[in-house]
């Protein structure tokens, strides 16, 4: 039952069609959901039951332009779910997630708009359509039919319910995650315990105590990846080892936040379901709608880049161990010790103190003038902070991004800190998705975890958080800067292999010695960073590449394994099936572990990296291929950011992402620049 008050149920008239937080209440998003499906299944039906023919405009236009309410709500509704919950949004997402995917079937399995759509994709060439509209009726007839829409009736039922099934049970494990994270935190009593650490993180840690009721306590949250970024700086060995064993523990304690009977009833299903769609495996099911096509393009690639990773890794273990061997405390170099040690290494070997860096990363600095001041260079664009505007939470903030002109780009809005309510990681959201179609601007969010400073004192990021901000800046660039026609199209919209490539092309800029001179300043004596250093952190570049190229490729080809089993394949237990795929792969060694382990591996069990996990690799090819074009057209300038804008991220998804590519750069990529940077090459 939607009030008539509800706001989502016309276009907001805030500025960029901002959506109107101030007046959104938890309360609205259920009734928004069941108005919205109704809405667009009434638009559907009105374009199956028209008794015109079928032509590009009553039956594909018409299917762009339905499901605006639902559009309105689901984005902000999850973008909420995920960065601000509580339980009502938690209950309600799990509620929703088997009624939007049984509306989405409606849709996707409606054999009346199959056939429609269909007679229109069969006509494509006499219909007069330019390049675009081609395009996506294209799309539309491929996604379709993947999904199941050329069907008889009794397995359309059971796809019906194998979706059903499969969302509640994704929701259910990021919920569980969620959970077992918060109380896997880990205290500690003794502030002696926390030696290492800045004063700035001990006060943070303090005050996360005390928000959990906790007095003269320390905690310390978990981080999505096994690996915790305090590793690096903690001195103590049994502080370290206790906080790698808590983060990899989730989700394997037992009790109602485990996750291993999901991991393995969502592989049975998803195999199920690929059987039923005609595919050997959910891998092949999801990589015949990627740029790589399918599986065995996926693992030869993972395949030719895992042992000379593993031999690397093992080479720096080397190291590691040999700096024990020196010291007057002997031990067997164990997970929990690498971080630590990579850093006195790092030190010793470069004169980089990646600790010391923190004093000239202060977050305002790195926004304004390291993020916003390499967009400006680039891209010609501006910022401005709009406090007059009203995000979700109070730690939002609103800019507003034009043209060097005044002309209007869009809205980002930051959101920084880390805090209970938000999930793990770092992400974009589209608030709302540009297209002319509907006449809709373009209003993005930047999710990250950065810890929150102590009361008064200032953030200062981290050198990997600093990265992290400049890669989901890449995305957010992608969002607002895509013109397309169609909503379809909008933004982000495009294959999953290439949807990392803008965002780390984006990371270039960090060190790049224009932005890095202009951002990097201490916080308090407002010097620069000394050029000594800055020379070394890029000699430095390369360094620990062996762990972290195993790291990622370890949970990558873990994600393929579990995605590759066929329906008739049992797997009963999850550490076996674990540690059987790492061995297979030549990446188990134990000091080494996967990024993420199978009952925290929330990109592939509920945040849609299903067999896609090897996409971010997948699409450092084009990243480092077209890093080495910037670089070798003289780098940070108007010229080369117009054509990579005009090129690549004004596109959006509005035509093949390669052919796009090769207008950029003249030829295919090549994967050597990949190789050079991963220190993989001969
Ligand atoms: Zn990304």
């Amino acid at each position: 039952m939607s009030e008539p008050s509800n706001p989502f149920l016309a276009p907001s008239g805030l500025p960029y069609q901002l959506p109107p937080f101030a007046d959104i209440r938890d309360e609205h998003y259920a009734g928004a959901f069941e108005r919205g499906m109704a809405e667009q299944l009434a638009e559907i039906d009105a374009i199956v039951t028209s008794t015109d023919g079928p032509t590009f405009e009553n039956t594909i236009l018409a299917l762009e332009r339905s499901g605006r309410i639902l559009e309105r709500v689901g984005n902000v509704f999850f973008n909420k779910s995920s960065a601000d919950s509580n339980p009502l949004t938690l209950a309600l997402e799990e509620e929703l997630a088997p009624l939007l995917a049984a509306h989405s079937d409606a849709i996707r399995l409606n054999p009346a708009l199959y056939a429609r759509i269909s007679a229109v994709h069969d006509r494509l060439d006499e219909l007069g359509l330019d390049d675009e509209a081609r395009y996506l009726v294209k799309r539309h007839h491929t996604q379709f039919t993947l999904a199941g829409a050329g069907l008889g009736d009794s397995d359309k039922e059971q796809l019906r319910a194998l979706n059903g099934t499969l969302s509640t049970l994704t929701t259910r494990f990021e919920k569980n995650l969620l959970a077992d994270t918060n109380d896997l935190a880990v205290v500690f009593d003794d502030m002696a315990e926390l030696d290492g650490l800045s004063a700035g993180e001990i006060a943070a840690a303090a005050q996360a105590a005390r928000e959990r009721g906790l007095e003269n306590s320390y905690l310390l949250s978990l981080v999505l990846p096994t690996g915790h970024p305090t590793l690096t700086s903690l001195t103590r060995r049994d502080v370290r080892e206790r906080i790698m064993r808590a983060s990899r523990t989730r989700g394997i304690r037992g009790g109602e936040h485990d996750n291993r009977g999901l991991v393995l009833e969502i592989t049975r299903l998803r195999a199920e379901r690929a059987e039923l769609l005609g595919f050997d495996s959910h891998a092949a099911f999801v990589t015949a709608d990627e740029t790589a096509g399918n599986p065995e393009n996926v693992a030869a690639m993972l395949g030719s880049l895992a042992p000379a990773a593993a031999r690397n890794a093992r080479a720096e273990q080397a190291d590691l161990q040999a700096l024990v061997d020196a010291g007057e405390e002997t031990y067997d170099v164990e997970s929990w010790d690498w971080a630590f040690l990579t850093e006195q290494v790092r030190a010793a070997r470069f004169a980089v103190d990646k600790a010391a860096m923190r004093p000239y990363f202060g977050a305002e600095r790195v926004l304004s003038d390291g993020i916003f001041f390499a967009a400006e260079q680039l891209y010609g664009v501006r910022f401005a902070e709009r406090t007059d505007l009203v995000a979700y939470h109070s730690e939002v903030r609103v800019f507003e991004v034009t043209e060097a002109d005044g002309t209007p780009v869009g809205l980002y809005l930051l959101d920084l800190h880390t805090r209970d309510s938000k999930r793990g990681g770092a992400w974009m959201n589209p608030l709302i998705a540009q297209n002319t179609l509907l006449d809709q601007p373009t209003v993005v969010v930047n999710n990250l975890n950065v810890p929150r400073p102590a009361p008064g004192a200032p953030t200062l990021l981290s050198f990997d958080e600093v990265r992290t901000l400049f890669h989901e800046f890449g995305h957010a660039l992608h969002g607002l800067f895509a013109r397309v026609s169609y909503p379809r199209f909008a933004g982000t919209n495009v294959y999953r292999d290439f949807v990392e490539f803008p965002s780390q092309v984006n990371e270039m800029w960090m060190l790049w010695p224009e932005v890095l001179a202009n951002y990097a300043v201490h916080h308090e004596t407002g010097e620069r960073m000394p050029q000594a250093l800055v020379d070394n952190i890029r000699r430095s570049v390369s360094f620990n590449e062996g762990f972290l190229t195993s790291e990622y490729l370890a949970a990558a080809m873990l994600d393929q394994a579990w995605h590759r089993i066929d329906s008739g394949t049992i797997v009963d237990d999850v550490a076996a099936f674990e540690s059987d795929a790492l061995a297979a792969a030549g990446l188990d060694n134990p000091a080494v572990p996967t990024r993420y382990s199978s009952t925290y591996f929330a990109h592939t069990f509920s945040g849609g990296y299903d067999a896609g996990y090897y996409s971010y690799i997948w699409s450092e090819v084009l990243d480092a291929d077209a890093v080495e074009w910037f670089t070798e057209n003289g780098g940070l300038t108007r010229d080369n950011g117009d054509r990579f804008r005009s090129l690549v991220l004004g596109v959006g998804g509005s035509k093949d992402p390669l052919e796009a590519y090769r207008e950029f750069r003249g030829r295919d990529a090549r994967i050597e620049p990949l190789l050079v940077r991963r220190g993989l090459a001969e």
